[in-house]
């Protein structure tokens, strides 16, 4: 598991950008030589670093990973064609320069000092010393542990991330308890126990804040130094919701995954579900999926058992009777006709999320018995347990 460290630069040279170039140039490269490889494209690197003269300043290692972004870019663009999905290709892009550059340092080009408050990077640019703003300690860890250094640029200044290759493994006493999640419009997700928590009230506020930026955003003229100004500010809020997003995430994922063994959901194509327009939608969709991501990661960390249902039927079966009870959105309550059945409809969904969740996970290990074999056809079976091992036939 890659843990990733985010340490606050202060001040600072435009490192980011740099990287750019051999990005651009890379796909560039392919687009007019289509038809060219992963190894033509690395020497390419090799060639534009002598033709321009900032691209031979930048560290090998760090030019190599832009052209491993660039490729993977490519390749990516490939397999959605052969895999013939519907729907943007995904045709590689030319980054832009304004925003989210990066440079990757795997091994070299950077030092930390001895008190590990300072990096410096000695690569072509001479970028010098940086003081480390952060509340993560780097003295925790070992040098060899850190795998790579990524200078990422965002709205409000530049940022140091340290991936170290450590495990994060916790210890947790069992519960005893299992959780089945329905996302919902009306709340952020409705538990099989019928336990509702809310969208976070932030959500509502950016949403207007986001949509007063970003139409005055676009009212100012092209190229401009408003333009610019208002770009900035737009961004800072985002990176503002984006981070109030991570911080509801993580604490919400760490309590449902520290109080129950098991934790069940539906697998929900964000992606087709962020295409929605309206903003506030768009928002919350990015929550979930922020949300989905920690519960997977402390699920590991914690040793809890988290499985993603597909989403099918999960609201229109009755969890009491596995009758389907077909109903419209608006549809609040789920009535069973068939065996009488009331419960909230998201509860409902939550209940049968879960269920569906403890038949898919099944056994793991060696396993003795097949399902297929009927365990009672043997004669050492005692009679006073006639139903053992049998299935037990549905209600
Ligand atoms: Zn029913």
């Amino acid at each position: 598991m890659m843990g990733n460290c985010q340490v606050r630069f202060l001040g600072g040279r435009d490192a980011a950008t740099y990287a750019l170039l051999p990005d651009n140039s890379c796909i560039r490269y392919w687009m007019d030589n289509k038809g060219i490889g992963k190894y033509e494209l690395s020497a390419y690197c090799a060639v534009l670093a002598k033709q321009f003269p900032f691209a031979g300043k930048l560290n090998s290692q760090a030019r190599q990973a832009s052209a491993e972004r660039a490729w993977s870019a490519i390749t990516g663009f490939y397999d959605n064609c052969k895999k013939g999905k519907p729907g943007k290709k995904g045709f590689p892009r030319f980054k832009k320069h304004q925003t989210h550059g990066s440079v990757e340092y795997k091994t070299t080009g950077w030092k930390l000092s001895e008190d590990r408050r300072t990096i410096t990077f000695s690569d072509g640019f001479k970028a010098g010393n940086f003081k480390l703003w952060g509340t993560r300690d780097l003295h925790f860890y070992q040098l060899s542990q850190i795998k790579r250094v990524r200078v990422v640029r965002r709205a409000d200044g530049y940022y140091v991330q340290f991936c170290l290759d450590i495990e994060r493994v916790e210890k947790r006493e069992p519960t005893g308890k299992t959780i089945g999640l329905d996302v919902g419009l009306t709340h952020f997700y409705t538990d099989s126990g019928g336990q509702t928590v809310e969208n976070p009230r932030y959500l509502r506020k950016s949403e207007k804040a986001l949509k007063r930026l970003s139409k005055r955003f676009s009212r100012t003229k092209k190229a401009s130094n408003n333009r610019a100004k208002a770009r900035n500010r737009l961004s800072r809020k985002h990176l503002k919701v984006s981070r109030q997003r991570k911080d509801f995430a993580v604490k919400l994922a760490k309590c449902v995954i520290e109080s129950n063994d098991l934790v069940a959901y539906e697998d929900l194509q964000v992606r087709n579900m962020v295409k929605n327009t309206k903003l506030s939608k768009s928002i919350s969709d990015a929550a979930w999926s922020a949300f989905r991501d920690w519960l997977e990661y402390f699920g590991k960390v914690f040793g809890v058992v988290t499985v993603a249902v597909p989403p099918h039927y999960t609201s229109a079966n009755c969890s009491n009777c596995r009758g389907v009870v077909k109903k419209s959105l608006s549809q609040r309550t789920h009535r069973c006709h068939h065996c009488g059945f009331v419960l909230d409809r998201d509860s409902n969904a939550a209940r049968n999320i879960l269920e569906l969740a403890l038949r898919t996970v099944g056994h793991t290990g060696t396993l003795n018995a097949s399902g297929d074999i009927d365990l009672c056809l043997g004669e050492e079976t005692p009679l006073s347990k006639p139903n053992r091992g049998k299935r037990k036939s549905r209600k």
